[in-house]
């Protein structure tokens, strides 16, 4: 049995609805929760307001010690970790120790040397008399809500600037994937961070909304479906709460016809299947010249039915199941009415036998550019090829649509991947690749898929309020309030 959350340094048991947690690759239960109720989300918070003067207290190299420290432990227990994750989400094991765990480490590490540069900027005699200073001072408490699809390196993009900033938190993790999350705290804990910095309440939308609504709560920062997001920002309008809004997206792929089409196929194909398409930034929609169109479809079909979907154990397994068998129908029923609106399936978009949320890696071709497959978000390995026939159709169609998150742009003509980058409306536009992050840049969307940064220093910075000191060190004659330099 799960601890269903975690308050004050202490895990226990939540008051509220028993969950059973289900391996998605199997079908089978593999643990139980006991979740949170809404009253025990007002306990969490009261502990963070509790623990926040004195966490802000704390000077930023003592903070950095913290963060490194859980650093070293998250790595010291990879395997731990890895194994919750797997078991709750279908990942892949090697997926999760070799690249999301040394990445989870690597953000704190990042957010560690982030907490010791924050300077606030402008200090000096602005107005003849007084002396300026801007300072940056942390928000308070912060309500976070992740998603099931990274669990454990959402949890750190979520408290790493947090706490690095001098706030603390309570952060509610999908009630699919609750695991890393709750098992991150104990080690926060181990790592000598104060208790009530980080606390931990399971549940799902109820104890989210109740998060939201708490008034102890001074900013609200979620990671999830555009939908979701829209919801939260409505609630947190009632008190004019901060948000920091993550949602959805729809990544288009440019691919012009100087590109190197295989290079492209092959990123490509793993752009759109990496964790079984469940990736906001994920390769959904390719826009191919007219002239390498045909090619292209071609490479894409072969480089998919090779990508091999399965056990999460196995170490062969490129993907791993999606994160339950709703999203799993979800997935299909897109795929099926795109077929219904005179699409074609080239590969894939057939569920398979047997147990388990499996789904293969499926290329669309011939759908309408206003059709659901080609707007809305699938989260699943489904990818839709277009041809295109010049730049500016190109720019348009990949701007043809409600979310702005990633994006990118295959050409060897560096004056027209710059043309092109500048006109998209996304976050992050990559040239000749699609998909890789760093801790230093950061990830965060315009339009439906939100506002705010994750990762990087701007990611610390959201969670600061920039303050000024005016401070009158010397008698002045200048009678009005209104000071032009
Ligand atoms: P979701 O929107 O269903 O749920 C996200 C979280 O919000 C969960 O913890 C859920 O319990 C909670 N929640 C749902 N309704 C709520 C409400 N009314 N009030 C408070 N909390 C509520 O998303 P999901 O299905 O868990 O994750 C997939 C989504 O997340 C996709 O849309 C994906 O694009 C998005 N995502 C975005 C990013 C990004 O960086 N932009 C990263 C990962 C995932």
């Amino acid at each position: 049995m799960t601890n269903g959350l975690h308050i004050n340094g202490v895990s226990r048991p939540g008051d509220g609805a028993v969950r059973i947690l289900v391996d998605p690759a199997t079908g089978d239960p593999v643990d139980e929760i006991t979740e949170s109720t809404p009253a025990q989300v007002s306990e969490a918070v009261a502990a963070a307001r509790c623990a926040q003067p004195g966490w802000a207290e704390h000077t930023a190299g003592e903070r950095a010690r913290i963060l490194l420290r859980l650093a070293d432990l998250v790595e010291e227990h990879a395997h731990e970790l890895t194994e919750l994750e797997v078991r709750e989400s279908g990942k892949p094991w090697t997926t999760m120790l070799k690249g999301e765990v040394p990445f989870a480490a690597d953000n704190l590490r990042f957010f560690a040397g982030s907490a010791r540069s924050l300077e606030g900027t402008g200090a000096g005699v602005l107005s003849q008399g007084y002396t300026s200073m801007l300072v940056r001072r942390p928000i308070g408490v912060i309500g976070s809500i992740a998603p099931w699809n990274f669990p454990l390196v959402m949890a750190i993009w979520k408290m790493g600037p947090a706490l690095a900033a001098g706030n603390t938190i309570v952060i509610k993790p999908s009630p699919t994937t609750p695991g890393s999350t709750l098992r991150l705290a104990e080690l926060a804990r181990d790592a000598g961070l104060p208790a009530g910095a980080l606390n931990v309440v399971t549940g799902g939308a109820d104890v989210g909304s109740a998060l939201v609504a708490d008034p102890g709560t001074d900013m609200v920062s979620v990671t999830g479906s555009t939908s979701t997001g829209r919801a939260i920002m409505t609630a947190a309008a009632e008190s004019v709460k901060r948000v920091h809004l993550e949602l959805g997206g729809k990544a288009p792929a440019l691919v012009f016809a100087d590109a190197d089409i295989e290079a492209s196929t092959r990123a490509i194909a793993l752009g759109a299947t990496y964790n079984t398409g469940q990736d906001c930034t994920a390769a959904t929609r390719m826009y191919v010249h007219r002239s390498r169109y045909a090619d292209v479809v071609d490479q894409l079909t072969e480089t998919l039915a090779k990508i091999r979907f399965g056990a999460p154990l196995d170490p062969q397994t490129d993907i791993g199941p999606l994160v339950s068998t709703e999203q799993r129908d979800r997935v299909h029923g897109f795929v099926e009415r795109a077929r219904d609106d005179g699409a074609r399936t080239v590969i894939g978009g057939e569920v398979p036998d047997g147990p388990g949320a499996f789904y293969p890696p499926t290329l669309i071709v011939g759908a309408r550019q206003n059709s659901e497959i080609v707007q809305g978000e699938v989260f699943g390995p489904v990818l839709v090829v277009l041809p295109f026939e010049d730049e500016d159709e190109a720019v348009a169609l990949a701007n043809d649509s409600h979310y702005g998150l990633a994006s990118s742009v295959w050409t060897n003509d560096v004056g027209r991947a710059l043309r092109v980058g500048h006109r998209l409306d996304v976050g992050v536009t990559w040239f000749n690749d699609h998909l890789p992050i760093a801790s230093e840049a950061p990830h965060g969307g315009v339009k439906g898929s939100g506002f705010g940064k994750d990762m990087s220093h701007e990611a610390v910075l959201e969670y600061t309020v920039t303050r000024h000191f005016m401070i009158k060190h010397a008698a002045t004659d200048v009678p009005s309030v209104f000071r032009p330099a």
